[in-house]
């Protein structure tokens, strides 16, 4: 198989955080020689967070999620028909954030959704969000960078487990922020914790993105770090998807060809989610 260029994490303008619409995305996407996008609006659904996250915006407005989860899916699902004769695969997609105590809420709420791809993401630990340049500080202060990995990948091991997934998002992305807070240790934080939790994604069959957006905050690897993608060779686990977690429409495919181009080196190659492998036929 040959492997076309994909970019499965774009944010458009219905996550808080982010602006463009899905036409904006998908006209850049061509003009960037993409063969295939995944858009993956945020689903957060932490109840200790209710008054902060789970919320869309469409049409201007922030609505609750369940409630402009309809237009979202309807608006990618016409972009797909529109864009599949100019050779522009447009997918339907989630990034939901993930943590065990809401495990079971969250099995419920996903059941009734139907998607083409779920992306699993831990960007809170007790409901405070590392990965936001708002409340790091007030999540790291409570634990030193060994207490903090450990936490992370507890609960990246639960996420593994519950079979919820198609793919891990930015496997070590405590290090947006975590840099800025602990230094230079962040980058070998994981060397206690990580092989189980490979051990066990490669069992349940889940694999990993290669996320870019890192190279946007300066850091020289992906998530995650090169170190890391040598343990996912060497324990067998998949890249599924390459991401770029564009926010914006002029970040669709950012460095995704050098993402590619550097799975090979490491052995690695792309294999896309078994979900979308049996959709392809
Ligand atoms: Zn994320
Ligand atoms: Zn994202």
């Amino acid at each position: 198989m040959t492997v076309d260029l994909i970019d499965y994490h774009i944010h458009p303008g219905y996550s808080l955080d982010a602006t463009g619409s899905i036409e904006e995305f998908c006209q850049e996407a061509l003009k960037r020689g993409l063969k295939e996008i995944c858009f993956t609006t945020h689903f957060d659904t932490d109840p200790l967070r209710r008054r902060i996250d789970p919320f869309m915006i469409v049409d201007g407005r922030q609505v609750p999620l369940e409630e402009g989860l309809p237009s979202y899916m309807q608006e990618v699902k016409g972009a797909r028909r529109r864009y599949e004769e100019r050779g522009l695969l447009v997918r339907l997609g989630l990034e939901v954030d993930y943590a065990p105590h809401f495990e079971d809420q969250l099995r419920e709420t996903l059941s009734g959704i139907e998607v083409d791809f779920l992306l699993g993401s831990i960007h809170c630990l007790e409901g405070v969000a590392f990965t936001d340049r708002r409340e790091y500080e007030r999540c790291f202060q409570r634990k030193s960078v060994r207490e903090m990995c450990k936490s992370y990948f507890e609960n990246m091991t639960s996420l593994v487990k519950s079979d919820l997934f198609d793919c891990v998002a930015h496997l070590d992305g405590y290090k947006k922020y975590g840099f800025t807070y602990y230094g230079k240790k962040i980058f070998t934080a994981h060397r206690d914790y990580i092989e189980p939790v490979l051990e066990l994604m490669r069992y349940h069959d889940l694999g990993t993105e290669v996320n870019t957006g890192s190279l946007r905050r300066g850091f020289k690897d992906f998530y995650p770090s090169n170190e890391i993608l040598e343990l996912i060779k060497e324990y067998g686990v998949k890249v599924a998807v390459l991401g770029s977690d564009a926010h914006h429409p002029e970040e669709v495919g950012y460095e995704i060809k050098r993402a590619l181009e550097s799975l090979a080196p490491l052995g690695l190659e792309l294999t896309l989610p078994a979900t979308v492998m049996a959709e392809r036929g």
